[in-house]
């Protein structure tokens, strides 16, 4: 056959959990909890199971849990959204995201990707026959230059995908930058698309600046979640798409007959568990702690950390003691060591190396305590 994507291997994360459970090494490279998920989920999926929640249910997802999306988003996003026309509970945040490429692209049209960027975006946008135009973010700030974006618009801009919190470097997108995008495509027919599955995972006292907080860019707007992330089980492949009824109608037509329908008995226990806000509010503050606890450790380490406000992962740059390419120094640390990271070069197209390395903290405190041991007898 002839390759839709010829340039595409297997993805890093696979690599390096593959990797760490060949070296038996703890694995910090792919964003994933390795704590006991809430209890009280898995309660409420199993009582959907034995209740009998167990056949497909309706396309767009169970209408309750649309419900209680809407009611969510409305109290923490002052947004109103439409359960019936504007939501779909997918498999996962990453088919959300392919989705809305799917409904949008057509071969030609570009869509603006900032680097490092999330590995599945450019191969969506790729097997969709669209092309990729690609900003660096600021290093080491990893900041937005609007005046580039400016730049880069052309007639066949179709869309801009933004990640906050951002992964793989941690950091948040402010206010002025949501209204500077809203200026930028104002007046245009760009879509947006936000991924916003770390949305629960903000730290240092910021806000999360969702999309739904910006009336006329959600007009334009897919905005993407994951339940994996807000309650600790990546594993479930569960999320949901909000966007404008126009959109969302042709969203569905591709959900239709991709998946059609999303986990049953996953959606009535997820409905459950959102009549109570408690879980999703208290995890920026647990995973804070995981965070500094993992910078307190690393300090008995040369690795110099870069600036995270959001996300499962704390970046760290290590330029003043090697330069070792960071894929190399990666697999070593992995091989020598025991302790798996990702190198964030794999998440530039041109795998620009600024010599740093993405650890996440989503992880026990033994866990922490134990890599960074492992790293300090390097030293
Ligand atoms: N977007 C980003 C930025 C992510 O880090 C992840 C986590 N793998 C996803 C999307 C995918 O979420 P899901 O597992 O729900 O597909
Ligand atoms: N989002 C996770 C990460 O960045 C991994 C998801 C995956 O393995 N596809 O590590």
């Amino acid at each position: 056959i002839h390759s839709k994507l010829p340039e595409v291997g297997t993805t890093i994360f696979t690599v390096m959990s593959q990797l760490a459970l060949q070296h038996n090494a703890i694995n910090l490279g792919q964003g994933f909890p390795d704590f006991n998920m809430n209890e009280r989920l898995i309660q409420h999926v199993h009582e959907a199971m034995l209740t009998g929640q167990n056949q497909y249910t309706h396309m767009n997802g169970l209408p309750l849990l649309r419900e209680r999306i809407a009611n969510k988003v409305n109290q923490l996003y002052n947004a109103t959204i439409n359960p019936d026309t504007q939501i779909t509970v997918t498999p996962g945040a990453t088919y959300a995201i392919y989705t809305a490429f799917t409904t949008i692209l057509q071969p030609g049209d570009e869509v603006i990707v900032f680097e490092p960027a999330y590995d599945s975006y450019i191969p969506n946008i790729i097997v969709n026959g669209a092309k990729p135009v690609i900003i660096p973010l600021q290093f080491p700030s990893y900041a937005i230059d609007w005046e580039e974006v400016k730049k880069k618009i052309t007639a066949k801009t179709k869309a801009i995908i933004i990640n906050s919190p951002h992964n793989p470097t941690g950091t948040v997108l402010s206010n002025n930058d949501l209204l500077q995008l809203q200026s930028i495509v104002n007046n245009t027919n760009i879509v947006v698309i936000s991924d916003e599955v770390y949305e629960h995972l903000v730290y240092d006292g910021l806000q999360h600046e969702s999309v739904l907080k910006y009336p006329e860019l959600m007009q334009r707007s897919f905005v993407c979640f994951s339940f994996g992330k807000t309650y600790s089980c990546t594993g479930w492949k569960m999320g949901y798409c909000i966007a404008p009824e126009g959109l969302m109608s042709e969203f569905r037509k591709i959900h239709q007959y991709n998946a059609f329908s999303t986990n049953t008995p996953m959606q009535a226990g997820l409905a459950m568990m959102l009549e109570d806000a408690t879980a999703y509010l208290s995890l920026s503050n647990s995973m804070q702690q995981k965070r500094d606890y993992l910078l307190l450790l690393m300090q008995a380490t040369p690795f110099e950390p870069l600036a995270c406000h959001g996300s499962f992962f704390q970046c760290y740059s290590y330029q003043h003691f090697s330069d070792e390419n960071d894929a190399e120094l990666a697999i070593r640390l992995t091989r020598e060591v025991g302790v798996a990271t990702i190198p964030a070069s794999v998440f530039y197209t041109n795998h620009t190396d600024n010599k740093v390395l993405r650890f996440c903290f989503a992880k026990k405190e033994a866990t922490l305590a134990e890599a960074a041991a492992r790293l300090k007898q390097l030293f």
